[in-house]
């Protein structure tokens, strides 16, 4: 310990479900001075910024929210299987209210840059507002898809229409009624927002770069006796979720898709694909993101569902993805993006079949040579994923050291969560842990239990700090790097191995099982048995 008195106990970044949760434990539990920033005028974080048209959860609503408050869970009624983004924003502030933490956060407020104080064991942190405070520990929940991507396209100043990205949408809406619109981008937000668009706008024109794999989501009301069960099976339900492979009641088929009759397998992929959301990517054969003909299989199915669903057989074939294995790109849930292909006012542009973008213009997009007049476009172009947000604020570890440096060939970290050389520094649902890959309340609430407990357990001996030894760093980035590499993931041009951004170094963000979030939370369950193994703690 040093004489030095720190401002906070505790700075968390961000005032999503991480930073509500992380605020609410180191709180209400070890009774900690915290301090939260938050950029964003209330709570929400992914769910503040993203209100695009058709933004909505992607995991089923009943395990998409905290378990920690077990009456919320029983009291809560989600209004379809997969919610929009006001009802989820509501829940969150209905959250924040509840247990009373708006008042330790500071909205309005981005931090801009700190420090670690080596003399006094602090960080100092920097916002935008002026704020120069210090704190022992400094937690990011900054989440993982909020460093906004929007490509330099040549020519860009010239356009005099109205453009947005999804993920800075404007709080009052947009109207596309009897507009020409653009969308540039296929990826899971695209898929959300492409038919909803195409509903309103005069003439949509949608730039495609690589076609997605899409499986219907099905959302809609869900039975009641249904939601009843399940309310009064949560303590099985939360059990289940943390120990499973993704966060989700989903479970692979434990057969290859090769050893089974051609009948069966049409049969299982015809269960999957009517039970809509995630089942088919996360409960098909086991064997699915291993062996590149049984991927092929479950490939297949899907272009046939294609095939079936768009009427013209050349923007069939455009939608058809090719070249890359499936389920290696994050999986878009949609509610008639396909067929909104088929609708008169709604025009496809393929990279690979018409040219790709080739500058924006005074008036609208030029693609292989043709330009498309324009009023409004839309980027649903994602984001520089897991490390930007991290390396955008700027921090500063021992001697000075930054991420930006010590991630010049990709994330370096220890389970995802501490990084050496940035000592009382932790990142929930960070690189290198499954994070995106899981449902991510559910590995937000592991990380946030998990850094509560090591701070509680430094507190009681009486550490002043902890880091991870730069040994059990690079195991861990080296087991990250061999498990993924034993998959078809890393075949993919996909945000998950960083080849959206240009320039970023290849390499595999999240970390993939052996077995899954279950496995991870093992894992970092006997780290913390063995007395923080591959800590140095002093
Ligand atoms: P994304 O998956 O990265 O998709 C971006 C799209 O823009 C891709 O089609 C990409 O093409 C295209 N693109 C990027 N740069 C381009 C360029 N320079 N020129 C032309 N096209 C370009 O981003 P996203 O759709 O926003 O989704 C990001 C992640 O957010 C998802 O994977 C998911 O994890 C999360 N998300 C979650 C939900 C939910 O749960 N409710 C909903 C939406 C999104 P390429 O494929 O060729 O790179």
């Amino acid at each position: 310990m040093t004489g030095t008195t720190p401002d906070f106990d505790a700075v968390v970044i961000g005032a999503g479900f991480s930073g509500i949760y992380m605020l609410k434990s180191l709180r209400d539990k070890l009774g900690l001075k915290v301090k939260v920033y938050e950029a964003g005028d209330t709570v929400g974080g992914t769910w503040y910024w993203n209100r695009y048209p058709g933004a909505r959860c992607d995991s089923d609503a009943y395990i998409y929210g905290f378990t920690f408050d077990k009456q919320l869970l029983q009291e809560w009624e989600w209004s379809e299987r997969y919610p929009e983004q006001p009802e989820i924003l509501r829940y969150l502030e209905h959250v924040a209210k509840r247990h009373e933490l708006k008042r330790d956060m500071q909205f309005n407020t981005k931090v801009i840059g700190g420090e670690f104080d080596e003399q006094n064991n602090l960080w100092t942190v920097h916002t935008d507002k002026g704020d120069n405070v210090t704190a022992r520990f400094l937690i990011a929940a900054v989440g993982t898809l909020s460093y906004t991507n929007v490509p330099k396209f040549k020519g860009f100043e010239k356009y005099k229409g109205k453009w947005y990205h999804t993920s800075q949408f404007p709080h009052t809406g947009v109207d596309f009624t009897g507009k020409r619109v653009g969308v540039v981008g296929t990826g899971a937000t695209a898929v959300q927002a492409i038919p909803e668009i195409a509903q309103q706008a005069k003439h949509l024109v949608v730039f495609q770069r690589t076609a997605n794999y899409c499986v219907p989501a099905r959302n809609g009301k869900v039975d009641p006796e249904v939601t009843k069960a399940r309310k009064a099976d949560y303590d099985n339900i939360v059990k289940r979720i943390r120990e499973s492979f993704f966060g989700q009641e989903h479970y692979f088929i434990p057969k290859s898709a090769l050893e089974v009759s051609a009948d069966e397998r049409e049969r299982e992929f015809e269960k999957k694909w009517d039970a809509g959301g995630f089942a088919y990517w996360l409960a098909n054969y086991q064997d699915m993101f291993f062996d590149q003909k049984a991927n092929d299989l479950c490939a297949d199915f899907i272009k046939r569902k294609i095939r079936s669903t768009v009427k013209d057989p050349r923007v069939a074939e455009k939608l058809i993805p090719k070249g890359y294995a499936y389920g290696t790109k994050r999986q878009p849930l949609d509610t008639n993006y396909y067929e909104t292909f088929n609708k008169d006012n709604v025009v496809l542009v393929d990279a690979k079949t018409d040219g790709p973008i080739e500058e924006i213009t005074e008036n609208g997009i030029r693609a292989g040579g043709k330009e498309y007049p324009l009023d409004i476009i839309v980027f649903a172009t994602g984001f520089d994923a897991m490390t930007g947000p991290l390396k955008a604020l700027n921090l500063r570890g021992r001697g000075g050291r930054t991420l930006d440096k010590e991630w010049g060939d990709g994330p370096h970290t220890y389970l995802g969560v501490s990084v050496a050389g940035f000592p009382n520094f932790f990142t929930i649902t960070g690189p290198q842990s499954p994070s995106v890959l899981s449902n991510m309340p559910v590995s937000i609430e592991q990380h946030v239990e998990w850094i509560t407990d090591l701070i509680d357990n430094m507190i009681r001996s009486g550490k002043t700090t902890i880091e991870a030894t730069p040994q059990a760093q690079d195991q861990w980035v080296k087991h990250v790097n061999e498990v993924v590499n034993a998959t078809l993931m890393v075949t993919a041009n996909s945000w998950y191995m960083s080849a959206n951004i240009p320039g970023k170094p290849k390499a595999f963000l999240p970390y993939l099982g052996p077995e899954g979030v279950g496995g991870y939370r093992k894992k970092c369950d006997e780290v913390a048995a063995k007395g923080y193994e591959g800590f140095n703690l002093a």
